[in-house]
C-alpha cells in the first residue's frame, strides 16, 4: 500500500528527470507540451463505482456504456461537472467476452450495425465521441469499421481507438473518413492493485513526456479511483497537463498522425477487462 505521501515523493523524485527543460529531454523537446488524456471506462451498470469516477478531480474524459441503468444520469452529472462524455461502444471480441447491450456483432449487415450504433448514441447525452469496448474482433473488420465510421462521420465526432488488438484498422478506417482521432498508449489497470496501476501512470506520464501527449485508459474499480485521488492533485508537478480528449485532438490538428502500438500486456487479450469474476460490474436488477 503506497500513502498519499509516498506516491508524491516518489513522483517528485522521478518527475525532476521527466521534466521538459531536462537535458535528456530537450534534444527530443516535442512540438506541444506533455498532455495526458485519462479515459474511465465501462460506466453505467453501477451507480456507485460511475459517481466515484465522476468525482475525481480535473478533466477526465468518461465513456459510458449504452442502455445501461445509470447511463444517463452519469453522463449528465458529468456534463455538469464540466466533464466530457464519450459513448463507450460495446465491440465482438475475439473470445466471445459478454458485451452487454447495443453491441455490434459480426452477424450484424450494414443496415442493422447502422441503426444498432445510432441507437447506442441517442441513449446517451453530451457525447463529443466515440472508443470501442472491447472489440478485437471487429476492429480487424475494415467493411464493419466503414459502417461505424459513416455514422461517427455524419454525427460530426471523434474516434478513440481503444487498440484492444495490435491488428485494429478502426483508427485507419476513421484517418480515411476524416474524422479526428486517438490511440490508446497505455491501460492503466489490467492488474488492480496499487504497484501496478503506479507503474502503468508513470509509463503514461513518461511517454507524455516524450512525444507530447498521451492517452491512457481505466475502469472504474476501487483500486483505481483510489490511485488517481491520490497521483491527480500532483500532476502538473510531474510536468504533464491532464486535458480531454477532444482538447487534445484540437491540439493536434496538423500535428503528424499516430501509429498504432504492439500490445505489451497478456491481459489485453482480455481487451482491457482483465478482471476476476468477483469484480464485475453488478447487473442492473442490483440497483
Ligand atoms: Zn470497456
Amino acid at each position: 500500500m503506497i500513502s498519499a505521501k509516498g506516491i508524491q515523493s516518489l513522483f517528485l523524485i522521478i518527475g525532476l528527470c521527466w521534466l521538459p527543460g531536462s537535458a535528456a529531454i530537450a534534444a527530443s523537446k516535442p512540438a506541444i507540451a506533455p498532455v495526458l488524456v485519462i479515459v474511465i471506462d465501462d460506466l453505467g451498470d453501477n451507480r456507485g463505482r460511475g459517481l466515484a469516477a465522476i468525482n475525481l478531480k480535473g478533466k477526465i474524459t468518461y465513456a459510458i456504456l449504452p442502455h445501461t441503468p445509470h447511463a444517463k444520469a452519469l453522463a449528465k452529472k458529468a456534463h455538469q461537472l464540466g466533464k466530457e462524455v464519450i459513448l463507450h461502444a460495446p465491440m465482438e471480441s475475439k473470445s466471445g467476452l459478454r458485451l452487454g447491450p447495443g453491441a455490434l456483432e459480426q452477424r450484424h449487415d450494414s443496415e442493422q450495425l447502422k441503426s444498432i450504433l445510432n441507437s447506442d448514441f441517442d441513449s446517451i447525452p453530451f457525447v463529443s465521441g466515440i472508443n470501442n469496448h472491447m472489440g478485437s474482433l471487429l476492429t480487424e473488420d475494415r467493411q464493419k469499421m466503414n459502417d461505424v465510421m459513416g455514422i461517427v462521420h455524419q454525427r460530426n465526432l471523434f474516434f478513440l481507438d481503444s487498440v484492444t488488438t495490435p491488428k485494429t484498422v478502426a483508427w485507419k478506417v476513421a484517418r480515411e473518413h476524416g474524422i479526428p482521432y486517438l490511440l490508446r498508449d497505455v491501460f492503466l489497470d489490467n492488474e488492480q492493485n496499487e504497484e501496478y496501476i503506479h507503474q502503468q501512470f508513470k509509463q503514461a506520464v513518461k511517454e507524455a513526456t516524450k512525444k507530447g501527449y498521451a492517452v491512457a485508459i481505466g475502469h472504474p474499480y476501487p483500486e483505481t479511483i483510489q490511485y488517481l485521488e491520490k497521483a491527480l492533485p500532483i500532476i502538473e508537478q510531474l510536468g504533464v497537463k491532464l486535458i480531454s480528449a477532444s482538447e487534445l485532438i484540437r491540439l493536434r490538428t496538423g500535428q503528424p498522425l499516430l501509429l498504432a502500438k504492439e500490445q505489451q500486456h497478456p491481459c489485453d487479450q482480455y481487451e482491457g477487462h482483465c478482471l476476476p469474476e468477483s469484480v464485475q460490474p453488478d447487473s442492473a436488477n442490483s440497483h
